[in-house]
């Protein structure tokens, strides 16, 4: 038996990037999504560049992707997708509502774009999919904070992403340097940040993920709203080419420190910003 049918039901409360058993790959039932994301993981060790006080990862800890064992991650993800395809994945482990892919995603327990060798998964990834004729069925998505998009091998990486007919969505939680940095619990030039997306839409399609919370009761005061929002106008006055924004609640609850401060905003809260952001002109996908 394969490892994946030995396992409990997923849930879009388990999220559990170990729930396969393997090192690399992973499934979850996304809410997100609407179906089964699959996952790929380059950081199994816990470690980010960032420290957003909303992060789930256990264990987090500062640094960068460690070496990836190329062979290893596409083994194992061609078993997991031949489980999902010959439907023995879905059977055993995904509720019946939610049996669909929806994405393959590079999310994994850290920043993706850490790895020296993301370009060169990118393109194992999406030689194992298409291999299998899931090129239409699992779009490739990189879910990065986009904080080390200006390097060589990081716009390596999305120019191949781009190639596969994949997504970037870049983290813009907030759009003032106190905003940026009361999130990421790290110093981030909003102009460096805003001018790494500009640069990031040009090479590869790409959407925005922004999550909104509460901290200490209080939602985003309407300053840091208001420059979130005059950040995406200038964006799309400037032309800068966004296939929408991708606006979060709290999907589940925070590992870090400050989870105690955090709290979802209301749905009619999140409402009022989509319609904002859409009078600007652009598409909203909210999950909460
Ligand atoms: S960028 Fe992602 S992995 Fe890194 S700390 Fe933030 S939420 Fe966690």
């Amino acid at each position: 038996m394969s490892k994946t049918g030995e396992r409990a039901p997923l849930s879009t409360t388990d999220h559990d990037r170990g729930a396969t058993g393997m090192k690399y790959v992973y499934a979850v039932v996304s809410r997100r999504a609407g179906g089964v994301s699959v996952g790929v993981n380059l950081n199994p060790n816990n470690a980010c560049n960032w420290r957003c006080v909303y992060c789930q990862v256990p264990g987090l800890v500062r640094g960068a992707a460690p070496r990836i064992d190329l062979d290893l991650l596409e083994s194992e993800l061609r078993e997991l997708l031949g489980d999902i395809r010959s439907g023995s994945f879905m059977q055993a482990r995904v509720p019946v509502e939610a049996r669909r892919l929806r994405d393959l995603a590079f999310s994994g327990n850290g920043e993706p774009t850490s790895s020296p060798q993301l370009a060169e998964a990118i393109d194992r990834v999406a030689a194992v999919r298409d291999e299998l004729g899931l090129r239409e069925e699992l779009p490739l998505v990189l879910i990065t904070n986009g904080s080390l998009l200006g390097r060589p091998d990081a716009q390596r990486a999305i120019t191949r992403l781009a190639a596969h007919g994949g997504e970037v969505w870049f983290k813009l939680d907030r759009a003032t340097a106190e905003g940026l940095a009361s999130v990421s619990s790290t110093p981030v030039d909003p102009v460096r940040h805003l001018a790494r997306l500009r640069d990031a839409a040009a090479i590869c399609p790409t959407r925005i993920q922004t999550c909104m919370f509460e901290r200490n009761g209080e939602a985003p005061d309407a300053d840091e709203i208001d420059a979130w929002v005059d950040a995406l106008r200038t964006l799309v006055a400037d032309g800068v080419s966004l296939r929408g924004v991708l606006l979060y609640g709290l999907a589940r609850p925070s590992l870090q420190p400050e989870a105690g401060e955090l709290d979802s905003v209301s749905p009619d809260w999140l409402e009022r910003l989509a319609a904002r952001v859409e009078s600007l002109g652009l598409s909203v996908q909210i999950s909460t």
